[in-house]
């Protein structure tokens, strides 16, 4: 999950005046980091060639081949200490086939699947069945103290199912009539907002079922990318109790469904919706009763995260460790569509990978003098695409202690086009990286401003933020929206196109004006940042207050005793 840019929060008229100048003083990428390396290598990996490089997929091979050959080309050292370059992640394909009707007072309701719904299971079961199970809308289905906040207020859901609107409480002050930045962040998403959190929410509520509405504004992607990465195989980590503890049916209902099951119910949606704005909203039962089968087709699938390691010049730091992260992965082949069936992921994330092997390239011909004291790790994960899998894997199965693992810094995505006077961070304001971050933009003679559309929540959509849930700092910035010799709008365009017509589409595809000096640009960025961690007397850490933080102190101070 990616987005090409994202970043307008600066000063436009500044940042006009910065392009003036920044021209004139703004560092090109040392020789050393090549575009054209970084755009053969996007070539390669988007390619027909590698399949749209699925995990469990001839194309997966094929990729997991390409990464290990370049990193041996490169010289770096397996990154697993079993002497490989590879850790095995164990997943379980799952392909569901749902039916779902809802039942009010006699009355069938009967849902098709993509028009209405998608009903996906994470339980691993090749059958699961539920009759007449009570329907509740639990508004956000959110519980956070933290807010005085909670959308369930005790109310039993054991066994029912639960309909829940996308995104956090856009909670507005009523002094100022704007989102109030002290709740629910704003106009940022907190991970309330995120899907994976109403499952996860429902889940420990003992609901059966959870069914979030989808609303193309809130949910900053349409129906078609749900249906798109909800409606074909999912994966799963394998687990000795098969996901057990999950909700058998992790849903979707388009808004118009949703508009007409409360109505069939004698509800107005749109009314309902603004009630559970409230901190004092209640359950509401809707009256229907839920019936849904879901028949899976169950595979086990042994993936790969590829691992390359940078030993480290200092042998009293040389066991501590900086991780780049990049998925390697993406859609695959739709053989039901007509025409182009392949997700290339040219953006997401073939250039991603061409930017961590031209950084793991430019570390490895850093001159003795600047090489990193602590060691580097560049890890390409699998199965992000599939819900962060593969990081998520890394993270619960590290090969380097956690305790002695100062950051990650993801790579998702990366500018294709040319230079830019700005950066952007996605989640800022989370951790002393920024700090980092910012020092270095502002040595290449950019500024660093904080991402522009914290309302999708890209914080919580990419690999870092597995890192950052066992404790991690991690690190996830990307190119502005300000390009050199281009007008103030051009970036922000590009987001919206890209958004629109190529995310998660088959047409993600290298573009013939596609240069990548931009991203050559953010590769020095990158190894920048890296470095300084990496040869810093200080350890990156949480902001004071951030939802992460708890965790991480926890875990150095177990380490310590
Ligand atoms: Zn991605």
């Amino acid at each position: 999950m990616n987005s090409l840019l994202s970043a307008r929060n600066a000063n436009p008229l500044l940042l006009i005046l910065l392009a003036c100048t920044a021209s004139l003083a703004f560092a090109e990428a040392p020789a050393t980091i090549s575009s054209t390396n970084i755009l053969a290598r996007t070539q390669t990996l988007a390619s027909d060639n590698f399949e749209g490089r699925a995990p469990g997929s001839p194309g997966e091979e094929k990729t997991v081949a390409y990464l290990v050959r370049e990193f041996k080309k490169l010289g770096l050292q397996p990154g697993n200490p079993d002497g490989t370059y590879l850790q095995d992640v164990t997943l379980v394909g799952i392909t569901s086939h749902p039916t779902l009707s809802f039942n009010i007072g006699g009355t069938s309701l009967p849902m098709r699947p993509i028009n209405d719904f998608v009903g996906p299971t994470s339980r691993v079961s090749p059958r699961l069945a539920v009759k007449d199970s009570d329907v509740v809308f639990v508004g956000y289905g959110v519980v956070a103290h933290e807010f005085g906040w909670d959308d369930f207020k005790g109310v039993d859901v054991r066994g029912k199912t639960v309909v829940m609107l996308v995104n956090d409480p856009p909670v507005t002050d009523p002094k100022t009539g704007q989102l109030d930045p002290k709740i629910f962040g704003g106009k940022a998403m907190t991970y309330y907002g995120r899907w994976t959190y109403k499952y996860e929410i429902a889940a420990a509520h003992g609901a059966v079922a959870c069914l979030i509405v989808h609303e193309t504004g809130p949910a900053a992607y349409p129906f078609a990318v749900v249906i798109g990465s909800r409606s074909r195989e999912n994966f799963e980590i394998r687990t000795p109790d098969g996901n057990r503890d999950h909700v058998a049916m992790e849903g979707w209902l388009t808004l118009d469904a949703a508009t007409r099951l409360f109505a069939a119910c004698g509800k107005d949606f749109s009314a309902l919706k603004k009630a559970a704005l409230g901190s004092d909203f209640r359950p509401i039962a809707l009256g229907a009763k839920a019936s849904f089968t879901i028949d899976s087709e169950l595979r086990n699938v042994d993936s790969k995260n590829v691992v390359a390691r940078f030993p480290g010049s200092d042998p009293k730091l040389r066991d501590e460790h900086v991780v780049y992260t990049a998925h390697w992965d993406h859609l695959g082949r739709n053989t039901q569509l007509e025409g182009d069936q392949i997700y290339n992921g040219a953006a997401d994330n073939a250039a991603g990978v061409a930017v961590l092997l031209e950084l793991a390239q430019r570390f490895h011909t850093l001159p003795a003098a600047e090489q990193p004291r602590r060691s580097i790790l560049f890890l390409s994960v699998t199965a992000e695409e599939k819900g962060l899998l593969g990081s998520r894997f890394y993270a619960q199965h590290p090969l380097y202690p956690l305790t002695k693992t100062l950051a990650n810094i993801n790579i998702d995505g990366a500018n294709p086009f040319g230079p830019t006077t700005d950066m952007a961070t996605i989640g800022f304001g989370a951790s002393t990286l920024d700090d980092v971050g910012t020092a270095v933009a502002v040595s290449q003679g950019r500024t660093m401003a904080p991402e522009t559309h914290p309302e999708a929540g890209y914080y919580y959509r990419s690999d870092h933020f597995e890192f950052a849930k066992v404790g991690v700092p991690a690190y996830y910035a990307k190119s502005g929206t300000h390009f050199i010799g281009k007008p103030p709008d051009f970036g922000e365009k590009l987001i919206e196109d890209y958004i629109a017509n190529d995310y998660h589409k088959v047409t993600d595809e290298v573009r013939p004006n596609w240069t990548f000096e931009g991203a050559a640009q953010d590769t020095e960025f990158l190894l920048q940042v890296g470095l300084r961690v990496a040869n810093g007397d200080a350890w990156p850490e949480w902001r004071a207050g951030n939802e992460f933080k708890a965790r991480r102190d926890t875990m150095m101070d177990a380490a310590k005793h």
